[in-house]
């Protein structure tokens, strides 16, 4: 399972878009620059479509010159695919109970980077998985995959369980980079583009039911990640074609829609996305549960009799918990003091965000919503020292001093740099913080990622 070999290495933007291209030549309309911002329901509480967010919105929600109103989409079947974290996909998780009985799922923070690297140093096809440095007492690692064009993708991802809430996933990336094995290959070269997402790592055993009246989540709406691959990509096309399939037979005998599409998980079930995941499904949970080293043996070990046939001798499933909830108190924590960025290898935050080319209308709605506006200061900063200000890979939460209340802080909230990776909204330890969609078309613009 461990073994790349015979895999390919190349940009999912660039897949995606020749899969738009297939998709349009087959007749499907593809609407991009519009994000569906409302789950609509028919009076049976099923899922009847979605309503996509209104444009030209000011920053209190009042229409401006520049206004048009969301349009409804309506389907039979209704499916989800958000990716990791979906905005709707959470709703419709609570609203139809579909995490009932199923682990809590976990994540991981991963941060990636394009580098244009001196012809010496590329060697197409090579791939290069790392765990551990630069963390220490947290899980996560590495990435090179030598691509195309002379290009190096190189990533960092940290699990969200963390404890210490001065750990920051974009400083663990820099340094990352500054290790022996991989400065060398980056020196000479040229950073051309930075991203961030979060990474589902629940496994297996945190996948939600995936059905509910009227739709279904797929991908990484749901959660199909391998994780000790990080790889997810096969089988969100996988359970996208498995929720096809399930819908066209029952169009095709008659259905109205409407109804759940019980078909989609049987058949999963039966697949052998389902078979992988459930051979990889101890190995993140390991970790977490027994450390770093102890963790390792045990995935290894685990992973190792699976691929003998021999995975009854370890029948049982490790369970996971929820990411937020592992954050501690800053005063039982050490501070870290992470080294300045030296402009060729490591870099700041700000000129990162840059090269991830994002943009988002400056007038618009805060797509950062806070249930109580208190909770940042009162909590956030007392208890945890602003964990925010360093969990956000694009610098968007500041902590800052308010002019009109002599030395108080205040949260600042960026929302411009946001590159949608989702990791507030999953990592704040009061869970106060909602990712909304932003006005249609904003965000970051990843054309080779
Ligand atoms: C750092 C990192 C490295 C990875 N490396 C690999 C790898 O090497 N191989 C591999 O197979 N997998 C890898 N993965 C996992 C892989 O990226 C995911 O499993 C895969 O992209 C999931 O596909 P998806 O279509 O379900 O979701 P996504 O690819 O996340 O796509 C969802 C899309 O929907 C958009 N969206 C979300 N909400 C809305 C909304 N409300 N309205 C409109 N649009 C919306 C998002 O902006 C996004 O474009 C990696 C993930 C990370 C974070
Ligand atoms: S604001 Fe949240 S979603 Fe946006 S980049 Fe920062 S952590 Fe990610």
């Amino acid at each position: 399972m461990m073994s790349n070999k015979g895999c390919y290495t190349l940009s999912l933007g660039a897949l995606s878009r020749w899969l738009a291209d297939q998709a349009e030549g087959l007749g499907v309309e593809i609407f991009p620059g519009f994000a569906a911002a409302e789950v609509l329901y028919n009076e049976d509480g099923s899922v009847k479509g979605i309503a996509t967010g209104d444009l030209g919105l000011d920053a209190e929600g009042k229409p401006t010159a520049n206004h048009e109103p969301g349009v409804e989409l309506l389907a039979k079947y209704t499916f989800f695919a958000e990716g990791v974290r979906g905005s709707l996909s959470q709703q419709l998780m609570e609203r139809f109970n579909l995490r009932d009985g199923v682990e809590p799922q976990t994540y991981g923070i991963g941060i990636k980077e394009l580098w244009d690297v001196a012809p010496e140093k590329h060697k197409p096809g090579q791939v290069i998985h790392t765990q551990g440095w630069p963390l220490t007492d947290t899980g996560g690692g590495g990435f090179l995959y030598h691509q195309d064009q002379g290009q190096v993708a190189i990533g960092f991802i940290v699990a969200l369980d963390y404890e210490n809430p001065y750990l920051s996933p974009f400083e663990e990336m820099q340094r990352f980079k500054t290790h022996p094995a991989i400065r060398p290959v980056l020196e000479g070269g040229k950073r051309v583009a930075y991203g961030a997402r979060a990474i589902n790592e629940g496994g297996l055993q945190a996948i939600p039911k995936l059905v509910f009246p009227g739709g279904a989540l797929i991908g990484c709406a749901a959660g199909f990640v391998n994780v000790p691959r990080i790889k997810g990509s096969h089988n969100a096309m996988k359970s996208g074609m498995l929720a096809a399939e399930a819908a066209f037979q029952a169009i095709k005998l008659g259905g109205t829609g409407g109804d759940e599409l019980t078909a989609y998980p049987e058949a999963f079930r039966a697949s052998w996305a389902y078979k992988e995941l459930y051979r990889a499904r101890n190995a993140r949970p390991a970790l977490a549960k027994f450390g770093g080293l102890l963790g390792t043996l045990y995935s290894g070990l685990d992973l190792w009799l699976n691929s003998l046939g021999l995975g009854f001798l370890a029948p049982w499933t490790l369970g996971n918990h929820e990411d937020h909830s592992a954050l501690k108190k800053a005063a039982e924590m050490t501070k870290i003091d992470y080294p300045k960025p030296d402009g060729e290898i490591t870099f700041d935050r700000l000129s990162s965000v840059y090269l991830s080319n994002t943009n988002h209308t400056e007038n618009q709605p805060c797509h950062l919503t806070l249930k109580d506006a208190a909770i940042p200061v009162a909590v956030n900063l007392a208890d945890y020292d602003g964990p925010e200000a360093r969990f956000c890979p694009a610098g968007v939460y500041e902590f800052v001093e308010d002019g009109d209340s002599g030395g108080a802080q205040r949260l600042q909230i960026n929302a411009q740099n946001c590159v949608h990776c989702k990791t507030c909204d999953i990592k704040d330890p009061t869970q106060n913080i909602t990712w909304v969609t932003p006005e249609g078309g904003g965000g970051p613009n990843y054309p080779n990622m």
